[in-house]
């Protein structure tokens, strides 16, 4: 690891604030937990000008009821959403997820914003710098070549938030704010499918809060996640799925993915609705996943691993969520 190269820290009482300091520096970075910027910040992964620390905005930190939504502000800690007793009682997946991530010192820093905004991973990048520049840098980052996709259309780094999924398959929103104002679009709408971009934030735009619609009743959700050491890791593979049951058949089910492909993955499962889950329809959510991730050399765990472990976690979730009562 490096020494943190020499940056301005701002800390904003308002989100105009925040906004307006970005605004004043194009290399400027948002910061929340900072438990994924400075650990890039000190492999030599960014160099900037200055950071605008998220922790100090009124009301960024809070977590209140609007009418039947439910508002968590994007500066919220992982620790503070899991024990959060609304979150408990009507999202217990989201608890789980955020549960999940990392270690409990991380979760006690980290904020439900960086989750989100977190940046893509890859073996080629994330590296000491000496070890980067003797393989030529990558695309994501300081080069113009992709080293695990060598067609090298784009950079293939693979997202792997713990939280993205699960609020995909509760249908949650975001609200973000920037230059020209607030807007609202849905969790998957955040996201693109390129390693190096992945976040459709415009430049000077902070992810401000995420909003849950009320739980349908009788809806049953879950997370589940394989990790190389089960205390402290990203996931391998990271499955939500949100079943509905309608007697002995499932009334809808969502299934979304995190460590496959540069953006949370939402799985069609339309072909399942009105059907019993059982040994004969198991295999068409396992083959969707088949057909729809993206798992690549990304990891130092091969991609054939992850793909396989991917279908079997989310069996055995949407299994467990079958049999709730
Ligand atoms: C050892 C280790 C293990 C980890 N394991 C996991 C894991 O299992 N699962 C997982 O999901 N993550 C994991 N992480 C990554 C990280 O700890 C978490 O994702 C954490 O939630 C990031 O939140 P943060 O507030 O610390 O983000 P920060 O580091 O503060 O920010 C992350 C990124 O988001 C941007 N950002 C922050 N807030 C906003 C905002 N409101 N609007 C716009 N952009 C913003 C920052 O500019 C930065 O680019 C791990 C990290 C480490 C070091």
């Amino acid at each position: 690891m490096n020494l943190l190269p020499a940056f301005q820290c701002h800390r904003p009482a308002t989100l105009e604030e925040a906004v307006r300091l970005k605004a004043a520096s194009a290399s400027a970075r948002f910061v929340g937990g900072g438990t994924d910027l400075l650990v890039n910040l000190r492999r030599g992964l960014g160099d900037p000008a200055a950071l605008i620390d998220l922790t100090a905005v009124a009301d960024l930190a809070t977590i209140r009821r609007d009418g039947d939504e439910l508002w968590l502000g994007a500066a919220v800690t992982l620790a503070g959403l899991a024990r959060h007793p609304e979150v408990l009682a009507a999202y217990p997946a989201l608890a789980e997820a955020a549960l999940a991530v990392a270690g409990p010192t991380h979760r006690e820093a980290a904020t439900l914003g960086g989750n989100l905004c977190q940046d893509t991973r890859c073996i080629f990048y994330n590296q000491s710098e000496w070890w980067r520049q003797a393989n030529g840098y990558c695309r994501k980052y300081e080069g113009d070549k992709c080293h695990v996709v060598l067609k090298n259309d784009r950079c293939y780094a693979t997202y792997h938030g713990d939280i993205a999924p699960v609020l995909m398959v509760l249908c949650a929103d975001c609200v973000v704010f920037g230059p020209d104002g607030v807007r609202r679009l849905n969790i998957a709408g955040l996201y693109r499918e390129i390693g190096s971009d992945h976040l459709t934030l415009a430049p000077g735009e902070v992810l401000a809060a995420v909003v849950l619609p009320p739980a349908p009743k009788g809806r049953r959700a879950g997370y589940a996640k394989v990790r190389i050491r089960d205390a402290i890791d990203f996931p391998l593979a990271g499955v939500a799925a949100a079943l509905t049951r309608d007697g002995d058949v499932i009334g809808e089910l969502k299934v979304a993915i995190t460590g496959s492909n540069s953006a949370p993955l939402a799985i069609a499962t339309d072909v399942l609705s009105g059907r019993a889950w059982n040994d004969e329809t198991a295999p068409i959510l396992a083959q969707s996943l088949r057909k729809q991730a993206s798992v690549l050399r990304t990891t130092v765990v091969g991609a054939s691993y992850r793909r396989r472990v991917m279908q079997a976690v989310a069996r055995r979730l949407v299994d467990t969520l079958w049999q709730q009562d």
